[in-house]
């Protein structure tokens, strides 16, 4: 049975970098569907700028009209907070055959020692990891030695288990963050292009991040 993706993130907003990351990831690594997990609380870090709702409206909007992405929002319904682990323990519940691949870009996976009981991740799930500009994968200390054990280069093997190997995957670079976007829309400047107009749109209208004008789009 082909994998499910798991692409976790607070996307605060999503982006062209998230986008592009998990459809080179559907096609390349033959997954059936990438899904998108906006997370709820998230542990790494402080209040998310745009509320739980709006950020799963915005990766909602974005995701639509592409076939084999799906949004999931168990980690909005949960309270507390939002451990990848407890979301990948539910999901190897609802799909026991499935290989299931938990998508992280490098700068994610450089982080993984913090997570809430990392090494079991593992054993729950492959990880992917998108190669991002200026990030080496570790070849030293505990992620070295988890590349060095669980690390595969063959796409097949991410369909033939279902869970316990590390692929390192590079990605068409767009040096996108959300961080970028947010501070652009605070001082004033104009997003567009880094993100789908739906996005867009959901933030000029909800004022997230600051005043966007609803501007006509396009030239008549
Ligand atoms: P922020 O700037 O607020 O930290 P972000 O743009 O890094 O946000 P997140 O929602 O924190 O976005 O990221 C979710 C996942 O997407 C992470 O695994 C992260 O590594 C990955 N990611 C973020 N931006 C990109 C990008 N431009 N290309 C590829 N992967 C990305």
């Amino acid at each position: 049975m082909s994998p499910i993706g798991v692409f976790g993130g607070t996307f605060d907003p999503i982006h062209y970098g998230h986008l592009r990351t998990a459809f080179e990831m559907l096609q390349a690594l033959r997954f059936d569907e990438v899904r998108f997990m906006p997370c709820g609380d998230p542990p790494h870090r402080g209040e998310t700028f745009a509320d739980a709702k709006l950020r799963y409206e915005m990766v909602r909007v974005a995701t639509e009209h592409q076939a084999g992405f799906t949004v999931d929002d168990r980690e909005l319904r949960r309270s507390g907070p939002s451990y990848s682990m407890d979301t990948l323990t539910t999901l190897r519940e609802e799909f026991p055959e499935r290989p299931l691949c938990l998508i992280l870009g490098m700068d994610a996976f450089l982080n993984l020692t913090t997570w809430h009981r990392w090494e079991e991740i593992i054993d729950v799930a492959h990880i992917v990891v998108a190669h991002r500009p200026g990030w080496r994968a570790p070849d030293i200390g505990p992620l070295g030695e988890l590349i060095a054990e669980h690390g595969t280069h063959r796409v097949d093997d991410l369909h033939e288990t279902r869970q316990g190997r590390i692929h390192i995957h590079a990605v068409t670079q767009l040096e996108i963050s959300s961080t970028e976007i947010r501070d652009l829309v605070a001082v004033g400047r104009d997003p567009r292009f880094l993100m789908p107009d739906e996005v867009r749109d959901v933030i000029a209208r909800s004022r997230c991040y600051g005043v966007l004008e609803e501007r006509p789009l396009s030239v008549k």
